[in-house]
């Protein structure tokens, strides 16, 4: 049988080598030129020793700042076609086992944050299962490749989890084909930005509230019947629970009803092991943000009103989903953490 840990531990020796000064070279000649295109993948993060699950310093520092270029792309949006591409650790994230062996879901896997808690989770040690819509297949077909090259299992889940059936379908065959559930992680979401709320027609309020709310709600429902003590829920809320911008009132009042719900939940679940946690991103450079989720001619400006002056990396969020799953996170539940920037969030 094979020992995760160890396969976790050659996936981070690997990881390592690419992030040592032979990296350009090593990479470019070594068919990972797409890692190395993708933003602050390079240059300094030569010299710096490198931590496990961080970015280098050297490298957060490079990240791009605005102006960006005007983009917008029909909605769910596919990587690919984001300029800059986003960084979602292929180059820098180091596993050291902390999730051995371990069975996660993540709706939203295919791009943005999920994908890159799913590339650290299971550069970790776990196995996952992503949910995503079937127009990202060529998004969730990438994390496939990430999650296989770490030698974990990749269980691809199509479809739209604004039905209850299929929410129930999904956490089934997830828990199925990965052999069990121990890790669920609730972040898929819809934003849809409209300047009044005379704008937000009932059936894009329905929309917005089916998927950030309602399927949480059944995903989460049709798990826990399979989720033994030790498990971990981890569901992304945002910086707009705590400060709602005017533009997303709807997708704004979702992400404060998933903070609650994730604070009352783990009250409810301490006493079966389950702790339940959530992770509050600020502005962060995603396919959401360019198909509709912010207005297209402020987009250029993204994160540019944060302290940091920038909006941040899907990468930058991975360490938070890892820690919060990590068992020895033993005493932490009920509890949001943020990523923020600089300003606001939890
Ligand atoms: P993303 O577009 O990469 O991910 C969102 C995913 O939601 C999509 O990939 C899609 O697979 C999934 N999705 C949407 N509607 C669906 C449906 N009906 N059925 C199935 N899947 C559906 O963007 P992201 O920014 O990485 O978003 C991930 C999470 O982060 C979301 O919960 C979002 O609210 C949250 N968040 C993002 C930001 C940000 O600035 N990008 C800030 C705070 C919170
Ligand atoms: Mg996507």
């Amino acid at each position: 049988m094979t020992d995760p840990k160890s396969k976790a531990h050659d996936g981070a020796q690997q990881r390592d080598e690419l992030t040592t000064t032979t990296v350009s070279r090593r990479a470019l000649v070594g068919g990972a030129v797409a890692a190395v295109t993708a933003v602050g993948a390079l240059p300094a993060m030569a010299q710096e020793k490198h931590q496990p699950g961080a970015p280098t310093s050297a490298q957060s520092a490079s990240y791009p700042k605005p102006p960006f270029p005007k983009q917008q792309q029909p909605w769910p949006g596919l990587t690919a076609k984001m300029t800059p591409r986003p960084d979602h650790g292929e180059a820098s994230y180091r596993g050291s086992g902390r999730l051995a062996g371990r069975k996660a879901l993540i709706t939203g896997g295919d791009s943005g944050i999920g994908r890159a808690a799913a590339i650290a989770m299971a550069r970790e040690g776990a196995d996952i299962a992503i949910n995503y819509l079937p127009d990202e297949e060529p998004d969730a077909r990438e994390v496939g490749e990430q999650v296989r090259k770490a030698g974990r299992r990749f269980v691809a889940l199509p479809g739209d989890i604004r039905s209850e059936g299929f929410c129930r379908k999904l956490v089934a065959d997830a828990a199925r084909q990965l052999g069990g559930l121990d890790t669920l992680v609730n972040n898929a979401a819809r934003q849809i930005s409209q300047k009044s709320i005379l704008d937000i027609s009932s059936e894009q309020f329905d929309t917005t509230l089916k998927t950030n709310l309602y399927a949480m709600f059944w995903i989460t429902k049709a798990a826990i019947p399979l989720l033994k003590p030790g498990s971990a829920i981890i569901n992304t809320t945002s910086v707009v629970a705590y400060d709602p911008p005017e533009n997303i009132i709807d997708y704004a009042c979702t992400k404060a009803g998933i903070m609650n719900f994730t604070k009352g939940l783990a009250k409810q679940l301490a006493s079966m092991g389950i702790r339940v946690n959530g992770v509050a991103p600020g502005p962060i450079w995603t396919p959401l943000q360019v198909t509709g989720g912010q207005e297209p001619e402020k987009l250029p400006e993204f994160g540019s009103d944060t302290p940091m002056g920038r909006p941040g990396q899907p990468a930058e969020l991975a360490p938070l989903f890892v820690a919060l799953a990590d068992p020895a996170f033993s005493y932490t539940t009920g509890q949001i953490f943020g990523a923020v920037g600089g300003r606001g969030g939890p």
